[in-house]
Formats: structure tokens, C-alpha cells, sequence
């Protein structure tokens, strides 16, 4: 069982669960008093007495009353059932939910989307059984054989502790197999997961599985694992089937030895009629709660399962921000941003990505950070932005570590455009006003005409109201890229950081972009990622990482006149170049200075995204 599995029930739920079996008890209570007044009733008729009309009609209210409450216990059990059911499955939800915020995006980079939908939907959804039957199963298994013992014990001590007697048999059969259950359901939630992961993994890439003819590949895959599913399917309901039968087999037989003991003791007069009519009736009962807790095991299995990948979430460390009070940064302070000999793995397994990174990026500067793809570039924005932390090594903003400053309040002061910018299934607007929602229609139309996307804008029939499907599919790459450039404007902030900001817009807007970033660097601590070299050709400082290790760091005119790695990388970015683009480029970094100024560059790659210039 999930060593964590109570984790979720709280005091009030745990008081909950208690009412419930209060309830349940009071349940079986009045059916046995029901039981009881029938078997009186049935020994009066057949042994002739004469029946005083008191009694009977003591009797039948008596079975009325039960009746009633048993009723209202019954809705009530219910409804707490639900009531426990819906706060569980409320309260994992979140939990799951604030854990993957915490774990800073480090889980769900190694954890599929469609395992981790299948557990925080359908997985929280198994618990309901477990906490909402199983749970309150197993008290009622323990007290109802007993509380049935007692009240037998009346009539016949010998066929009470025979019953009695038998009832562990029911644990003991489903204990003998419950490993090789535990083992097939676990096995079939497992390949459950999987399968939900590759059939969302394919509907995401169809394009792509299209382009290079794979969609019949892939079919047959999900065909396959479609099978592996259902045989596994099949053998947890021949598991649950064969220990069902066997918890049967154990009920009835034990029914039978009390009904036969009922019927040998009441021949040697050893128990009264109305003694054996309660025996008869009584018997199954004493086996029912154990055989309704081997059922709701197997349904509770799914719970039980499903909670071994919860906790596989849960239980995931999260470098817990520190409880001690953080420094909060003010927005007069300067942004100055330091690294001091930072180290970082992003798992233990795979290689290290910055190695003793050490540079300064000054407020009022442009910071480029240019090296080839996988060098760490992007990984230096996430530990910026506190998405992960350092192995080793500190990284300060003025003079303070990050460390000591809680994220919130430092993604207050850093707006970034990631490489992949995520636009939300909404309206355009929606999707600006998450950086500023008090931004008005002037201010939202002048950063888009920044970012260069106020034509496009424009040119759609309802303008900012327009809607992003699901993914932004609507919406070419460069136009994501500006709509991001357009939100990090919106949020206005003393840091900027721009990770590749012009990777997929044509050459025009990318000057377009470059001039925007000079002009709101002004006061900004700016760093610029970028593997054009022409977008950060005109930076303050420019800084050369090669393989996680800084090789190099200054101008584009003093790294240009060493014989260094950032003029290898501007001789390889020329050589993939076309004739004619090769020509301008060449120009740009000869240039000394004011790149995107004074350049009105043809745009030639026709395959980039094309924007409107005005
Ligand atoms: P760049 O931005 O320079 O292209 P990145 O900083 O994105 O490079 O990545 C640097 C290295 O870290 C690459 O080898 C990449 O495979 C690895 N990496 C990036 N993100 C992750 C991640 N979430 N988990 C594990 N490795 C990662
Ligand atoms: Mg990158």
C-alpha cells in the first residue's frame, strides 16, 4: 500500500470517515434489531402463542423504526462517502498541482504530460474508491463479526465462536494472493499510464509523424501497447475474479456449517427456534463486511496503484525555499547581475552544463550571451529566473544572492522571453494582459508595435480580441516569438532577458527587434541570448560560452580582433548563409557601430516569418 496513502485526510476528514463508520454501524445495528423482531415474530406465529396485540404492534413499530433509521443512516453514510471523496480528490489535485510548481518544471522534464495527466485526473480519481469504501470497509470488517459474536453469543456460544471463528479466513486467502495482485494491478495501471502518454504524444506530433510518414508506425505502436493494455486488462480481472470466488466460496460455506450447527443444535434442543431464525439469517452477515472489503480491495488496487505514481510526484525533493525572511528587492535598487563560479547539473545523470560560470551584467547594458546550440545559454536565463538552482556557486542581483530572494519576488523584476513562448488557448489581449492586466488599449498597441506585431494585429478581423487555438497553432513561430517580446514590454521590468528573441523572424523585423531592445534597454539590466550573431552585434558586452565554460567575453570589435571562438562562430554563421545575405552580414559586423539604425536589409529568407514594418 502506498506508504503515504493517508497522507491526504486531514483532521476534518479523518472526523468524517470516523461519522461515516458510526453511521455504517448504526446501519447494521438496526438491521440486526430488524432480524431480531422478525425471528421473534416467526417463533410466536409457529409455536402457536397466543400473540397480545401490545406486543405485536410494539414489535412492528420497533421494525418500522428500525427500518427508518436505517434509512436515514444510509443517506447519511452516502453522503459523507461523497463529501470524503470530493475534499480527497480536491485536496491531491492541488497538492500535485503545487508541487509541480515548486519542482520549477525539473519533474515534468522527465516525466511525460500524459502520465502526469492520467495521474493527477484519472489516478485521483482511483483514491475515491480507496477512502470513499475501502477505507471505511475495514473498520466495519473488524467491528461487525464481533459486534455479531456478542449478540450471537446470546443464543448459541458454540455457533458464535465457530462463525467467529471462520471470518479471518476471508483476510488470510485474499493476504496469500494480495502480492500477485498488488503486482498484476500495478502492472496494469503502469502500462495504462504509458499508453495514455504515447496516444497524447502522438496526437501533438501528428504533423510531424505525417511529414515523415510514420503515421502507420505509430499506429501499429498504439495498436500494440493497445493489446499489451487489454491482456493486462484481463489478467487483473482473472486475478479479481478468482479471489472473489474464493472469498465466496469461504462465505458461503461458513453461512452453511452456521445454518446446519443452527439446525443440529435446535433438534437437541441446545438453541430456541427464534435463536436459529436469527442464526439463519445472521450468518452470511457475520461474513459480508470481509467479503465487501475483498471486492472493494480489488477496486481500491486501482487507488492503491494509482497512488505510487501521486507519490512519485509528491514525493519528489524540491529545494524548499528557505523559511528564513528574504531580502525583498526594491525597484530602486541597480540590477546589476553577477554569477560567482556557478556549477550546474540539471539530473545526476547527465553531464554538467555550466562549469564555474563567473561574469557581471550591468544595468544599463546589453549582455549578449552567443555559443553554439547546447552550450548552456538558456540554462544561465533559467538560473537567473530561479527555475532551477546552482549545484554550487552564488548569482547576485546588486550585491544580493538570489538565494535569499524569494521567486515571486524576483520574477517581479525580470521579465523573459523564453525561447519557447507559450501563448494560452484565449484572446491575444488575455494572453498580453497576464504581464500587466491594468495595461489600457494604447499601451497594449504600442508594445505590439514594438515588438513588431501591430500589422498583424490589425489585420485580423477582430484585432486584440482574436482568439489563440489551443497551442497557438494559428499563429506562426516568429509572431509567438513577438507576441512574447510584446508581453515582456508590457511587464516593464529593470531586468529583460531575451532568449533567442529573433531565431524565427525575417531580417527586417529582427532589426525592427533589435532597435526595441536598444531603446528600452536604457535603465535595464538586458541580457540577450542569440544564436544570430547579428542581433547582438552592437551589445555592450558580448559573452562567449563554450561547452558550459566562459571562453571569452568583450566587444564585438575586441572579440573579433583575437583569433578567438566568437570569430570561428561568426566565419561558421557566414558560411551558412546565402551569397547575398552573406554580403549584408558581412557589412553588419563590419560595421563599428548602430546596427539596426542606418540598415534597411532586404529580407531574402523567405522561410522565416514575415511581419509588417511601418
Ligand atoms: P542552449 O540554450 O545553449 O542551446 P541549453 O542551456 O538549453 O543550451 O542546454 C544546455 C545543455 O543542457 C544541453 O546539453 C541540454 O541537452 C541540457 N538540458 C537542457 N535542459 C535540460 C533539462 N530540462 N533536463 C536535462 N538536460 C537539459
Ligand atoms: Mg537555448
Amino acid at each position: 500500500m502506498g506508504r503515504n496513502i493517508f497522507f491526504s485526510l486531514d483532521k476534518v476528514q479523518t472526523s468524517l470517515v470516523l461519522i461515516k463508520n458510526l453511521c455504517d454501524i448504526l446501519i447494521v445495528s438496526t438491521s440486526v434489531v430488524v432480524i431480531d423482531r422478525v425471528a421473534h415474530t416467526i417463533f410466536m406465529v409457529v409455536t402457536n402463542n397466543s400473540i397480545k396485540d401490545s406486543w405485536f404492534i410494539l414489535n412492528i413499530s420497533m421494525m418500522i423504526s428500525a427500518l427508518v433509521l436505517r434509512l436515514v443512516f444510509s443517506l447519511f453514510s452516502n453522503k459523507i462517502t461523497f463529501k470524503i471523496s470530493a475534499k480527497i480528490k480536491i485536496n491531491v489535485r492541488e497538492k500535485i498541482y503545487s508541487k509541480l510548481l515548486d519542482l520549477e518544471m525539473s519533474y515534468k522534464d522527465i516525466k511525460k504530460t500524459g502520465g502526469l495527466v492520467t495521474t493527477s485526473i484519472e489516478g485521483v480519481e482511483a483514491l475515491e474508491v480507496f477512502f470513499g469504501f475501502f477505507l471505511p470497509q475495514i473498520f466495519l470488517s473488524i467491528l461487525i463479526p464481533f459486534g455479531l459474536y456478542f449478540y450471537l453469543r446470546i443464543y448459541q456460544p458454540t455457533i458464535a465462536l465457530a462463525l467467529v471463528l471462520g471470518v479471518p479466513l476471508i483476510p488470510l486467502c485474499v493476504g496469500a494472493v494480495q502480492a500477485w495482485i498488488r503486482h498484476v494491478s500495478r502492472m496494469h495501471w503502469s502500462t495504462y499510464e504509458d499508453l495514455n502518454s504515447l496516444y497524447l504524444d502522438s496526437i501533438q506530433g501528428i504533423t510531424t509523424l505525417k511529414l515523415f510518414n510514420l503515421v502507420e508506425q505509430r499506429t501499429n505502436t498504439i495498436r500494440t501497447r493497445s493489446w499489451e493494455f487489454r491482456n493486462r486488462t484481463m489478467k487483473l480481472l482473472y486475478t479479481n475474479l478468482v479471489s472473489i470466488l474464493t472469498m465466496d466460496i469461504i462465505a458461503l460455506m461458513g453461512t452453511a456449517l452456521g445454518i446446519t450447527l443452527a439446525i443440529i443444535y435446535l433438534s437437541s434442543h441446545l438453541i430456541t427456534l427464534a435463536g436459529a431464525i436469527v442464526v439463519l439469517f445472521l450468518s452470511y452477515e457475520m461474513f459480508r463486511p470481509l467479503r465487501g472489503l475483498g471486492s472493494a480491495f480489488h477496486a481500491a488496487m486501482n487507488g492503491i496503484s494509482a497512488s505510487k505514481s501521486i507519490f512519485e510526484i509528491l514525493d519528489q525533493k524540491t529545494k524548499l525555499e528557505k523559511s528564513k525572511p528574504f531580502i525583498m528587492l526594491s525597484s530602486k535598487e541597480n540590477f546589476d547581475i553577477e554569477f560567482c563560479n556557478v556549477n550546474f547539473t540539471y539530473t545526476t545523470d547527465t553531464p554538467q552544463v555550466l562549469k564555474g560560470v563567473n561574469f557581471i551584467a550591468k544595468t544599463d547594458q546589453i549582455t549578449a550571451i552567443v555559443g553554439i546550440s547546447g552550450s548552456g545559454k538558456s540554462t544561465i536565463a533559467n538560473l537567473i529566473v530561479k527555475l532551477y538552482e546552482p549545484a554550487s556557486g552564488q548569482i547576485y542581483i546588486d550585491k544580493h544572492d538570489i538565494e535569499n530572494i524569494s521567486r515571486n519576488n524576483i520574477r517581479k523584476y525580470i521579465a523573459m522571453v523564453s525561447q519557447r513562448t507559450y501563448l494560452f488557448h484565449g484572446t491575444i489581449r488575455e494572453n498580453l494582459l497576464i504581464a500587466r492586466p491594468e495595461s489600457t488599449e494604447e499601451e497594449l498597441y504600442l508594445v505590439c508595435k514594438k515588438a513588431g506585431i501591430d500589422c498583424f494585429i490589425k489585420s485580423l478581423p477582430n484585432g486584440l480580441d482574436s482568439s489563440i487555438v489551443e497551442h497557438a497553432k494559428n499563429i506562426s513561430a516568429g509572431q509567438i516569438q513577438r507576441f512574447g517580446i510584446a508581453r515582456a514590454l508590457l511587464k516593464d521590468t529593470p531586468i529583460l532577458i531575451l532568449d533567442e528573441p529573433t531565431a524565427d523572424v525575417d531580417r527586417e523585423n529582427e532589426a525592427k527587434i533589435i532597435e526595441t531592445i536598444k531603446e528600452i534597454s536604457k535603465n535595464k539590466t538586458t541580457i540577450v541570448i542569440a544564436h544570430r550573431l547579428s542581433t547582438i552585434r552592437d551589445s555592450d558586452k558580448i559573452i562567449v560560452l563554450n561547452n558550459g565554460i566562459i571562453s571569452e567575453e568583450g566587444t564585438h570589435e575586441e572579440l573579433m580582433e583575437k583569433n578567438s571562438v566568437y570569430v570561428s562562430l561568426v566565419h561558421h554563421q557566414l558560411e551558412h548563409e546565402s551569397a547575398d545575405v552573406k554580403e549584408d552580414m558581412i557589412k553588419i559586423y563590419a560595421r563599428v557601430s548602430g546596427a539596426g539604425s542606418a540598415r534597411k536589409p532586404r529580407d531574402r529568407r523567405g522561410s522565416k516569418d514575415r511581419g509588417c514594418t511601418e
